[in-house]
Order: C-alpha cells, then sequence, then structure tokens
C-alpha cells in the first residue's frame, strides 16, 4: 500500500505571519491525522519561519524551486543545500508556472532533481501537459518525454525518494479539474513510464500526485482512483478548513 501524501503549494502568497498562522492551524486541525503525509510550501522566505512551527512534526516543508548548484555566482537563486539548512525535506521541482513562466527545460529540470537528491532532499517533480497538446492527441509523448527528461540518470534506489505530480496544466488555477478516469489514465501510463525505466517494485511503489483544481468537493473521488496517491493542491491549500478536508479526504 502507498501511504497518501497531501501537499500544499502556496505559491507567491502570504506574509511571514500569515504562513506561521497558517502552519499552526494545520498543525491543530491535523495532530490525530498519522496515516499520510502532509507537506506545505510557502515561499523562500517563510521557509525559516514556517518551520518553527512544523520543524520535527508530522508536517514536513518543501520548498517551490531551487537551483541546481551548492553555492556560487547565481544571483537571485537558492540551493538545495539552502533549503535543507531552513528545515526542508521536499523541493517542487518542474511545476507548469516555472516551465512556462520561466522557461524552465526537462533537462534543467533533471538537473534540480539530482542536485535535490545529492543533497538529501526529497524532489516532488511536476509534469503535466497543456490543453493544445491534449487536444493535439500530444498528451502521452509530453507525459513520456517529461518523465524520462526528469528521471533521467537516476538509480532505481534514487528513485524511491522521488514523488510525482501529475498536473494537467489546464487545470492548474482555472477550476477545471480532470475527471476522475481522465487523472486515472494518466497516472497508470504514469506508473507504466516508470515501470519500464525502473523495474516494477519501483513503479508499484512510486507515488503519484494529481494537482489542479484539487477542492473539498472532488478530492473523495479522486483518491479513489487506483493509481492516485495524493494531491498536490495550490489555491484550495490557501485556506485552512478547505484543505484540512483536503488532507482529511474519505475513499
Ligand atoms: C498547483 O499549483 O500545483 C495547483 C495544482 O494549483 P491549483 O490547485 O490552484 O489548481
Amino acid at each position: 500500500m502507498r501511504r497518501p501524501f497531501i501537499a500544499g503549494n502556496w505559491k507567491l502568497h502570504k506574509t511571514l505571519a500569515e504562513s506561521r498562522d497558517l502552519a499552526q492551524q494545520l498543525f491543530v486541525g491535523t495532530a490525530d491525522v498519522k496515516d499520510r503525509d502532509i507537506v506545505i510550501a510557502p515561499v523562500f522566505t517563510a521557509l525559516a519561519a514556517v518551520n518553527q512551527v512544523v520543524g520535527d512534526t508530522h508536517i514536513g516543508l518543501a520548498a517551490q524551486n531551487c537551483y541546481p548548484a551548492d553555492q556560487g555566482a547565481f544571483t537571485g537563486e537558492v540551493s538545495p543545500a539552502q533549503l535543507k539548512d531552513a528545515g526542508c525535506g521536499y523541493v517542487i521541482i518542474g511545476h507548469s508556472e516555472r516551465r512556462q513562466l520561466f522557461s524552465e527545460t526537462d533537462e534543467f529540470i533533471n538537473q534540480k532533481v539530482l542536485k535535490c537528491l545529492e543533497t538529501g532532499l526529497n524532489p516532488i517533480l511536476c509534469i503535466g501537459e497543456t490543453l493544445e497538446e491534449r487536444e493535439t492527441d500530444q498528451m502521452l509523448e509530453v507525459l513520456t518525454r517529461q518523465v524520462k527528461g526528469g528521471l533521467a540518470g537516476l538509480t532505481a534506489e534514487q528513485m524511491e525518494r522521488i514523488v510525482i505530480a501529475y498536473e494537467p496544466v489546464w487545470a492548474i488555477g482555472t477550476g477545471k479539474t480532470a475527471t476522475d478516469e481522465q487523472a486515472q489514465e494518466a497516472h497508470s501510463f504514469i506508473r507504466g513510464l516508470v515501470q519500464g525505466l525502473f523495474t516494477p517494485e519501483v513503479a508499484a511503489a512510486v507515488r503519484i500526485l494529481y494537482g489542479g483544481s484539487v477542492k473539498p468537493g472532488n478530492v473523495d473521488g479522486l483518491m479513489a482512483q487506483d493509481d492516485i496517491d495524493g494531491a498536490l493542491v495550490g489555491g484550495a491549500s490557501l485556506n485552512a478548513e478547505d484543505f484540512l478536508r483536503i488532507i482529511k479526504f474519505q475513499s
């Protein structure tokens, strides 16, 4: 059985005080939740402050991005080593907003994945097709390229530390969720890709999250699908009540 994994991506939202406050509400609200992984991803500047609330608790801390170097002349960037120092256990890598707005390639994303693994951080690798790619029957090709590109050079042992997030770009922040069936179909395909690249055991163990307008009203149906092991949540993770309901999905 794969342990469910629910992550909140706070994107470019919240002050230090608001971040601490939301983290505290989530900590209190999930005190009795023991059977799933819960991770939150505040902005870089709030990581250390949020770590003071959730560090060494059942709630994990993630960064939303990183630069694939330990240190150096990379103005404006943050390294996996610095994220680890700030209390992170995870890093979201290859989010579609980074691919689209900041032109991140699969090769660059792969460098980040490898650097995080080397540093002892667990990557949450995001993949997903655009609406145009889906409508022109390129979805499987795009997912194949992103999975192979993002995971290039990993050993089976390293793969055990990866979480994959399938996030159809057309469903992110749009209020349009993939149907349970559409999401399951993509997740099953992705698990097959992992099997082809690694082993059946690795594919059976890898957790694949769905992301794209996950809300209290649709999480239960999504989580009931065989190959959906969790959720990466944007908008609905900014509100304690909604995110707590998502964390406490029933399937
Ligand atoms: C995301 O940012 O990864 C995301 C899925 O956002 P939303 O839930 O708002 O669609």
